[in-house]
């Protein structure tokens, strides 16, 4: 076996096993299809095992990165080919882009950006260098630009002269970078807890967000940046009763940079509204540093069925 299937065989047996126990404990309500199942976390359909081997004739499953492994993340739950498809084009593209951009805007060493600089009322398209000791370098490249004007550019730039510098537009879009937090958040809370709570119908409209950006359901930016989270990384669980979660903080990190996110996922008992409406209240009385306790990487929530019902409990008892 290839490396590569040995992984998607690991993370099927764990998530498989996981669901299996879930329902000879009465804990899920769902007709399992096989007797060895794996439930696409983001549009609840069924696969069995044969469905690990890749078949363009139809839906199979495949590794999925959270966060994205162009931003430091690792491959850590298993999604359908569809669904993984569909948020790589659609959301997961985001993130880099916003941390591309924010290295950009800030001249981070070794960035290049492409812009323009105006010249006789015409953009020459340059590649602008940062080495990170406030010095900048444009590099005019004849190819990208008209060959005429360009001569005439070259010629006439002068020591000394200033030339004012336009990024090129990006791509950004800020709902579908809160679409992309939204993903990577709910498939790290996945690959903590498996099927314990996401399959919830409450998490609906969530999963319909993130498949269908289109739709804009849910409006909520429910990731944070601040520096002082990188001494936090890891999952944790927020206690506090009107704003009960799970605060998932990692970093997204490219060859140049390194930054640290938390996102939250509140419990299924608590609507996304009332979640935010209460954070908010918290956070403007300056209490943000609300209740919360780490998760034991040594409590087994995949195959010991006391660790599982303590989770449960926690989530579903109303005291
Ligand atoms: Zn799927």
């Amino acid at each position: 076996m290839t490396a590569k299937k040995n992984r998607k065989q690991a993370l099927f047996d764990k998530f498989s096993s996981q669901l299996t126990l879930l329902k000879e404990n009465g804990l899920i309500d769902i007709e399992l299809k096989f007797d060895k199942t794996y439930i696409c976390p983001l549009c609840l359909n069924q696969f069995s095992e044969d469905d690990l081997i890749s078949d363009d004739s139809k839906n199979y499953l495949t590794e999925e990165d959270a966060p994205p492994a162009s931003l430091g993340g690792s491959r850590i739950a298993l999604t359908c080919k569809k669904c993984n498809s569909q948020c790589g084009h659609n959301i997961d593209y985001q993130l880099k882009e916003l941390i591309e951009h924010e290295e950009n805007s800030k001249f981070v060493k070794g960035t290049i950006q492409r812009g323009t600089v105006d010249f006789e009322g015409k953009p020459i398209t340059v590649e602008m260098t940062s080495d990170g000791d406030g010095k900048l370098k444009a590099l005019h490249n004849e190819k990208l630009n008209n060959p005429s004007i360009f001569m005439r550019f070259i010629k006439s730039v002068k020591k000394d002269v200033m030339l004012t510098f336009k990024p090129k537009k990006n791509r950004l879009d800020g709902k579908k970078i809160n679409y992309a937090f939204y993903k990577t958040n709910y498939i790290i809370t996945f690959s903590k807890f498996g099927y314990i709570f996401l399959l919830d119908k409450a998490y609906n409209n969530l999963r319909d967000q993130i498949l269908n950006p289109k739709k804009e359901l849910i409006g909520y930016n429910l990731a944070i940046h601040n520096s002082h989270l990188k001494d936090h990384i890891g999952t944790h669980y927020i206690l506090d009763k009107e704003i009960k979660g799970i605060f998932n903080i990692f970093n997204l990190k490219t060859k140049l940079t390194q930054k640290p996110y938390g996102a939250f996922l509140p419990i299924p008992t608590i609507s996304i509204d009332n979640f935010v409406t209460e954070m908010e209240k918290k956070i403007i009385k300056n209490v943000a540093a609300f209740n919360k306790s780490i998760y034991d990487e040594n409590a087994d929530l995949f195959s010991d069925i006391n660790e599982i019902k303590k989770i449960i409990n926690w989530i579903y008892n109303k005291n």
